[in-house]
């Protein structure tokens, strides 16, 4: 590592991280970033020197929208040059879709953005505020013997585990663990120590420039399926104004009910251009159409497999691939199906 002090710019989004009781409501709320720095002098004691930029007003992250992945990777792209690596402090609720969000909207990165955020407020005693904050700081700037970055992909720090953004589900809603990767290996541990792997960390080519894409559409859709679900239900999902891909949550390996009319809608659908993605209802694991005959049909429709990609990273580079290439649907489709950023596996 080299000598000279590392430089990490902090996008503060808001999030619980950031927010005290409301008076009369008690209800939790955004504070001012001044209200957040003041808990958190350590920010500025350390050997990271630590830059703030923060979203005006703060957000719980129930509000966070499309526009704002868009403000966030704008924000990462317009300070690239001038730091090591980045930190976004964001709500928990939806980290997860901003998150993958990003690591479709920086393509060729090859600097750490690292996102978290705290089950409690900073000011509270107990809080895992700090804990979370300074390990993402020290994440962020992280290099190797050559000054390289160790970890330059989108990233979630959370507790004591460092995972690729796009592999994320929020799990829990009560415990300081509140994400998972369940179909990918976390790509570091922090104890004592953290421990990095290497091997799990995906590396875009040195050289490769950093291209922003702000674009996105959000004419999107999830339909779950359940046992008994009726016609008129997926019919108002498919038929959707301006509907223009949905994500199908279906059940194990990918299957569904083998009614005749759904199988039909799903057809109608695919015909009339919208493209529909399966995905399995199950975290761990990958959808493979063909398995059970319960699932031919849905190849027959033309559903696309979903292969082991979450909700949040399907939905979100739809959203991507229709706002920068929404005028060649089967170049949506091929891409759709291909590992752009780690996402999914794919042989
Ligand atoms: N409602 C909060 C948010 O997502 C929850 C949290 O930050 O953990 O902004």
């Amino acid at each position: 590592m080299s000598n000279t002090q590392h430089k990490v710019l902090l996008i503060s989004t808001g999030g619980t991280i950031t927010m005290v009781r409301e008076a009369g409501t008690g209800a939790l709320v955004p504070a001012d970033i001044e209200t957040f720095k003041a808990y958190m002098p350590e920010l500025f004691a350390g050997a990271i020197q630590v830059e703030i930029e923060a979203f005006n007003p703060l957000l719980d992250s129930s509000d966070i929208s499309p526009s704002k992945w868009a403000q966030m990777a704008q924000m990462v792209y317009d300070h690239y040059e001038e730091y090591d690596g980045f930190v976004i402090l964001h709500g928990t609720d939806t980290m997860s879709y901003s998150a993958s969000a990003l690591s479709f909207m920086l393509e060729g990165l090859n600097k750490p953005v690292v996102f978290t955020g705290s089950q409690l407020p900073v000011g509270v005693l107990r809080s895992d505020a700090k804990e979370n904050l300074m390990t993402a700081i020290e994440i962020a700037a992280a290099q190797d013997e050559n000054g390289d970055a160790i970890v330059p992909e989108v990233t979630i720090f959370f507790e004591d585990r460092l995972f690729r953004a796009n592999r994320t589900t929020k799990r829990n809603a009560e415990h300081f663990s509140a994400f998972n990767s369940y179909n990918y290996p976390a790509l570091a541990k922090a104890g004592v120590h953290i421990t990095y792997q290497p091997h799990l960390i995906h590396y875009n080519s040195p050289n490769a420039p950093l291209v922003l894409h702000t674009g996105y559409d959000s004419n999107v859709a999830v339909l779950k399926l359940f046992p008994g679900i009726g016609r008129p239900v997926v019919r108002a999902v498919l038929r959707a104004k301006g509907l223009r891909a949905v994500v199908l949550e279906t059940f194990g390996a990918g299957n569904a009910p083998s009614d005749k009319w759904l199988y039909r809608e799903l057809k109608e659908a695919v015909d009339r251009g919208i493209i529909i993605v399966n995905k399995t209802q199950c975290n761990t694991g990958s959808v493979e159409m063909g398995l059970y005959a319960v699932s031919l049909n849905l190849m027959k429709a033309g559903v696309l497999s979903g292969y082991d990609i979450t909700t949040e990273a399907l939905l979100t580079k739809m959203m991507y691939l229709l706002g920068e290439h929404g005028d060649d649907p089967e170049l949506v489709k091929k891409l759709l199906m291909t590992n752009l950023c780690g996402e999914i596996t794919v042989e």
